[in-house]
């Protein structure tokens, strides 16, 4: 085979370009293209297998391999050389195939005769489109080079792609982004939107990958990096950065200022690519090589790679969100991910939110809990189909977005969110009325708060108090550790807006699925049941004295309830127990008020504290049931994992009886007993609970009017048999029984 120079590729780029821009069918295109790299590659073969679905490949065009395969084999990712290199998104080039781990031969296809393999990801920032493989019959590795000028060739097919160049005049549009798109996602948080895009990170449409004057390119290059590398040097002398913002921007200034990055890109450029997409082409090698990276430092390093792409992109191109685009009045905001300090940047002005990654328990999905906006995660796909503006319809309770929907579903849409509205208007009515059963029992309704943004539902839900402060929101949105007299402003305004009802200020539950930013990660084998919470605050008591201090302080004088997060033994509530109490002596000694009633109170959350001493539910002035933590440690179902953490009915006989088992212990010892994990909101379930003896139920704030509406409508005592009969039964879930009664009560 002949040495490949730069001008051959900048050839075979041009006869590409030039043949896409001929009119023809979508496949005409594929199969000249083949046909052209073959040529100028002096291989046998070349073919094109693009993505069928998500898992699946499928052989879409080919030079020298039999035609009738094209459109029939198929094979998934992981399976042979073209499913390795869809997965791997790196390069695979052998001499010798058929020896090669993981061949597979297509009989089909008639490739038994070719020795030589390479195979290139075709891949467009982060997404997978396909694989572009030349083979030939003579037993040789290719060149280094000729795998830099494939993937180079790849580059420009996957901008290609992008662009709809392989569709036809009439042929389905569906990678233009017009056809309505139905994407299944995991519920985040509930409730129904409806307005248009607005995307997190805009996209920038490259529409020229092929450059015919690479000097005029590289110039351009050098222009945008010097560009790129001032407005850091900008960034880096404000005044207001902290320590971590200043250490990312210098590790963006290395970045910028590193010489492989730019000769790399230059290279690219030097065979024919434009600017733009020599800057895409290093990017997405940076993103394929971050999904191998174990390494939390470098996967970090990497995705600062990846900004820094976007920002010379937009310099580039001068698309952008800095550049004019408006964000509409009704925007969904619809993101790969989004940190919770960015979530609360936009705020109430969303609407919905659809995220390509995210999970239940993330940061930013508390935060969207908090702000009441409808989100869905896990929408696989929709970053790249999303464009700016496009009208989307999103359903938090079914995790489902509707994007470009048509008219069909746009009218179900409505009729539901109309009824929506209804329900709505009834809770308010009943938002000052307690929530006592016909048999006369008040079950106490409180809510879980967590962030300023949730100050104002304490009046507007109609809560009795906050069950659930969750302290560690507030370490969480920043970039640094608050410090205490920053913490006691914050706690008294909590206070203030709780005018005078109680508010369970729970200590920093940190760990596990919550990592601060500004703290050493742990590399644990199993975090859910590792070093978090408590644990932290008994190892490292600096910050749990300090947050005693700063509510002390902010209680100055008022009541004050703390509670425990994950208490497991009697012996770790006494001692944490000590440790506020200590704080309050030492307050009193400087001689600053006190609280004029300290409760202090632990969090149930693992099966075992049920089983504690009793002196601990004597001792403990209010238990608090986590029942999100409780419920994955009873039937060992991880609360993050969408395989399982639906498995269990939390109405399960078993589950029910521990429940009771706990109740009646803290009836025995006189303790409050409360449950505030995200069940407490369900209305069966909060039915359930209060049958069960649980006085106090915390929950999000939209949940209160249908567990109040729920409870108000039935007899508790009634209830209780239904529930009780069922357990009698042993059955293993109470809920067939007590739907089936619910269901006569409604008539
Ligand atoms: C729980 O575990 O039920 C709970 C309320 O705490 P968190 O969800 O914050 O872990
Ligand atoms: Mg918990």
């Amino acid at each position: 085979m002949a040495e490949r120079s730069e001008s051959d590729s900048r050839k075979l780029l041009r006869r590409l370009r030039d043949s896409l821009a001929l009119p023809g069918k979508g496949q005409d295109r594929l199969d000249r293209i083949t046909h052209l790299i073959a040529d100028s590659m002096h291989t046998e073969v070349c073919s094109i297998y693009l993505f069928r679905d998500p898992d699946t490949l499928e052989l879409c065009a080919t030079e020298g391999l039999k035609k009738e395969a094209v459109h029939q084999t198929r094979m998934k990712v992981g399976e042979g050389l073209v499913g390795r290199v869809a997965r791997s998104a790196a390069p695979i080039n052998t001499a010798d195939a058929p020896s090669e781990k993981g061949f597979r031969y297509m009989p089909e296809t008639g490739e038994e005769i070719y020795s030589s393999f390479l195979g290139v990801p075709i891949q467009r920032v982060g997404e997978r489109l396909g694989v572009l493989v030349v083979q030939s019959k003579t037993k040789r590795l290719f060149l280094e080079d000729d795998v830099y000028a494939l993937e180079v060739v790849a580059m420009v097919l996957a901008e290609m792609t992008e662009l709809g160049a392989f569709l036809g005049e009439g042929e389905s549009p569906g990678a233009l982004h017009k056809q309505p798109r139905m994407f299944r996602g995991g519920v985040a948080q509930e409730g129904t939107a409806e307005g248009h895009v607005w995307l997190h990170e805009p996209r920038v449409v490259v529409t020229n990958p092929v450059a015919d004057d690479p000097l005029t390119e590289i110039e351009r290059i050098r222009d945008a990096v010097g560009q790129l590398r001032v407005s850091i040097d900008d960034l880096l002398v404000a005044e207001s950065l902290d320590k971590d913002q200043r250490q990312v921007l210098e590790a963006y200034r290395m970045f910028a200022n590193s010489r492989g990055w730019l000769k790399r890109m230059e290279e690219d450029i030097a065979r024919g690519l434009s600017a733009e997409a020599a800057v895409e082409k290093e990017q997405s090698a940076a993103r394929a090589r971050l999904s191998q990276v174990e390494d939390a430092y470098l996967r970090e390093r990497l995705h600062d790679l990846d900004d820094l792409s976007n920002r010379l992109l937009r310099i580039l191109t001068g698309q952008g969100q800095d550049t004019g685009a408006q964000m509409p009045d009704d925007p969904i905001l619809v993101a790969r991910n989004i940190g919770p300090a960015e979530l609360l940047e936009y705020g109430k002005r969303l609407r919905g939110v659809v995220l390509q990654e995210g999970s239940v328990g993330s940061h930013a999905a508390i935060v969207a809990r908090a702000l009441a906006i409808p989100l869905v995660i896990h929408a696989e796909g929709i970053i790249s189909e999303a464009l700016n503006g496009d009208y989307l319809l999103v359903d938090g309770d079914q995790g489902v977005a509707h994007l470009r929907p048509d008219e069909m579903v746009v009218r179900s849409f409505r009729d539901k969110m109309a009824m929506q509205a209804k329900a709505q208007e009834r809770y308010a009515s009943l938002r000052n009325l307690p929530a006592q059963s016909k048999c006369g029992t008040v079950t106490r309704l409180n809510m879980n708060a967590g962030l300023m943004a949730d100050l104002p539902s304490i009046e507007s839900s109609g809560a009795e108090g906050v069950g659930l402060f969750r302290t560690e929101l507030q370490f969480l949105i920043r970039n640094q550790m608050p410090k205490r007299d920053e913490l006691a402003k914050l706690y008294a305004r909590v206070m203030d807006a709780a005018k005078g009802r109680p508010v369970a200020f729970r200590t920093l539950d940190i760990g596990s699925d919550k990592v601060l930013p500004y703290m050493k990660p742990q590399d644990e084998p199993n975090p859910a049941m590792g070093w978090r919470a408590i644990r932290v605050g008994l190892d490292k008591p600096g910050v749990l004295q300090m947050q005693a201090q700063a509510l002390m302080r902010a209680a100055n004088g008022r009541d004050l309830q703390v509670m425990f997060p994950f208490i497991t033994e009697l012996g770790e509530f006494v001692a944490a127990r000590d440790m506020v109490l200590r704080q309050r002596d030492r307050e009193a000694a400087l001689g600053r008020p006190v609280p004029q009633d300290l409760k202090i109170g632990a969090m149930l959350e693992t099966p075992s504290l049920a089983y504690a001493p009793k002196l601990f539910f004597d001792m403990a002035d209010f238990v608090s049931i986590g029942g999100n933590d409780l419920k994955q440690f009873f039937f060992a179902a991880d609360r993050e994992n969408e395989r399982v953490r639906r498995r269990y009915d939390t109405l399960n006989t078993s589950f029910l009886r521990f429940l009771r088992l706990i109740a009646d212990r803290c009836r025995d010892s006189g303790t409050a007993l409360s449950f505030c994990g995200e069940d407490a909101g369900r209305p069966v379930e909060a039915l359930t609970f209060a049958t069960l003896g649980i006085g106090a139920l915390s929950m999000r704030p939209a949940s209160i009017g249908p567990v109040k509406a729920l409870l108000r409508q039935v007899d508790l005592n009634e209830a209780r048999e239904v529930v009780f009969e069922a357990m009698a039964q042993g059955v293993e879930s109470v809920r067939p029984m007590l739907m089936g009664w619910l269901a006569t009560q409604a008539e």
